[in-house]
């Protein structure tokens, strides 16, 4: 399920109510006692929570973090069930190249003046695993991660449960040239029943913020068709893309996909999404 897929910053408006305004969280149920959790965006506040008045109710389950930009870690502190002393949060994350360790880092950020409280006050425990090109298991699912192009060390994911692989690449720099893939990222998105891709900008937007660590929605379709993907949710909308500009990238996009053989779709907060291994 989408909690939220805007990236950058999160926004508000009549403009945007209708695919959201959260910044980045997914969440992957694989029928185990908890899903895993994409990234710790705003999104997160509404995760595990039916009712936002309601007391908290505990989590014990894995988050795969990306990297460790603002949009990306924002809702953590605002994750209700870190309130219950039950709560058990092991987050995977890229390891700093300072070698901090990513409980001081967040501690940095996630303390006074910048939060009113610590994190290590609240009620939960969070474990944090330092990773990089890795493959591990969480239970009986297989979870690959790459290091992926983008300012800061930053990870791609490939989840694969009961046979269904979902690969989640949040934030992703398009080439300056010509479109290409690193090994990690071909790694990552080879055959994916589900890629979950930055598609940040328009080419014209790319051509004025280009180093600035993202893609455009051409290469994400280029991505999903050259890795032969079964379906592909664009993601991480910049924060001025309108509902009505992305219900026309959704109808000009579906078309084009359909030509090349996979599906695309516009992903939204609060979208729900089956996946399922197409046999062939
Ligand atoms: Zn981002
Ligand atoms: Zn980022």
């Amino acid at each position: 399920m989408f909690h939220g897929v805007r990236g950058s910053t999160a926004c508000h408006s009549r403009d945007t109510q209708r695919y959201g305004g959260n910044t980045s969280c997914v969440s992957v149920d694989i029928g185990a006692a908890s899903p895993i959790i994409f990234d710790l965006g705003t999104g997160l506040r509404y995760l595990n929570c039916d009712d936002l008045d309601a007391q908290p109710k505990p989590f014990v389950g894995v988050c795969l973090l990306t990297h460790l930009h603002w949009d990306h870690t924002q809702g953590l502190p605002f994750f209700k069930s870190l309130l219950h002393r039950d709560t058990v949060l092991d987050i995977y994350a890229p390891r700093q190249p300072d070698g901090v360790s990513l409980h001081d880092t967040f501690i940095k950020k996630i303390s006074p003046p910048l939060f009113p409280i610590c994190l290590d006050e609240f009620a939960a425990t969070i474990n944090f695993h330092e990773i990089g090109d890795d493959d591990f298991e969480i239970g009986t699912t297989k979870v690959m991660s790459r290091f992926v192009p983008h300012p800061g060390p930053t990870i791609g994911f490939r989840v694969t449960a009961n046979k269904t692989t979902v690969t989640y690449l949040s934030d992703h720099q398009q080439p300056l040239g010509n479109f290409a893939l690193t090994a990690g990222a071909r790694e990552l998105c080879q055959n994916s029943d589900l890629l979950i891709h930055d598609s940040q900008y328009t080419p014209a937007e790319f051509a004025t913020k280009s180093n600035w660590g993202h893609s455009t929605l051409e290469f994400a379709m280029w991505v999903a068709e050259t890795t032969s993907v079964k379906r592909l949710a664009l993601f991480h909308h910049d924060p001025s893309r309108t509902d009505d500009a992305l219900d026309v990238i959704a109808g000009r996009l579906g078309q084009i996909a359909k030509n090349r053989g996979f599906e695309v779709f516009v992903a939204a907060d609060e979208m729900s999404v089956k996946v399922s291994a197409v046999v062939s």
